[in-house]
């Protein structure tokens, strides 16, 4: 039986609950976090993200102020802390230079504002709808390395399907709501995280008796 993506959403949250991301206390971390976590496990985000916060410094206006050097030091554990350091202040230096506030520069439309993100040194397909989705509070559907995973494992989608596509597939069938795309991306993170691991943890996954791979692997 095909499980439909509403369907799939229901069995992760009714498992998982609200999950009530993005893992941040204000849009400043949440812009700082979406920058960290490139290439990262989000436990070592975490231990930047205490750094910066350790400093009073989890703040993009103090981080355009702030000596570079310092900052690498503070975003080490992320990994990449040079690139990241460099990015974080390029980011934060265009906002306040050209806006004065990330509400001046959100107040566009989502296509615009995704362009203008894309055009940032450091900010991929990913980042950037991050930051529209959960620092703008505008729909868009966020994909990650999770997501082509799962719905390759599941639905027999090849993984190395292009960003957009995935992207348009999905929320082409789940209609445009931004609670549910918060939350979407969230239960596929933490499904991931759970037990759509590299090596996954079949037998107590809430979808794995629609998920093809498990059928292939288990014989069923
Ligand atoms: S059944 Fe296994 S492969 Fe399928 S989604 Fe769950 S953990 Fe991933």
């Amino acid at each position: 039986m095909k499980l439909s993506y509403d369907q799939l959403y229901k069995k992760l949250r009714s498992r998982f609950g609200y999950l009530n991301w993005w893992p941040g206390e204000t849009r400043d971390e949440i812009v700082i976090g979406a920058i960290l976590t490139q290439q990262a496990t989000w436990k070592n985000v975490e231990k930047a993200i205490a750094n910066l916060k350790s400093e009073n410094a989890l703040d993009l206006r103090k981080i355009r102020r702030m000596g570079l050097r310092r900052l690498e030091r503070l975003v080490r554990p992320s990994g990449f802390y040079r690139q990241k350091a460099s990015r974080l202040k390029g980011i934060a230096s265009y906002i306040f230079t050209n806006y004065g506030s990330l509400d001046g520069m959100f107040d566009k439309s989502t296509a615009e504002l995704r362009k203008e993100l894309l055009s940032l040194n450091g900010v991929g397909r990913e980042t950037a709808d991050s930051i529209i989705l959960y620092v703008a509070n505008k729909p868009i559907f966020v994909v990650d390395a999770y997501t082509k995973r799962i719905m390759s494992r599941v639905y027999g989608i090849d993984e190395r399907i292009d960003y957009d596509e995935l992207r348009g597939l999905i929320s082409d069938k789940i209609g445009k709501s931004l609670d549910l795309y918060k939350d979407f991306h969230a239960q596929f993170v933490e499904l991931g995280k759970e037990h759509c691991r590299p090596r996954p943890l079949c037998e107590n996954c809430p979808i794995n008796e629609y998920c093809r791979y498990f059928k292939n692997a288990s014989g069923k």
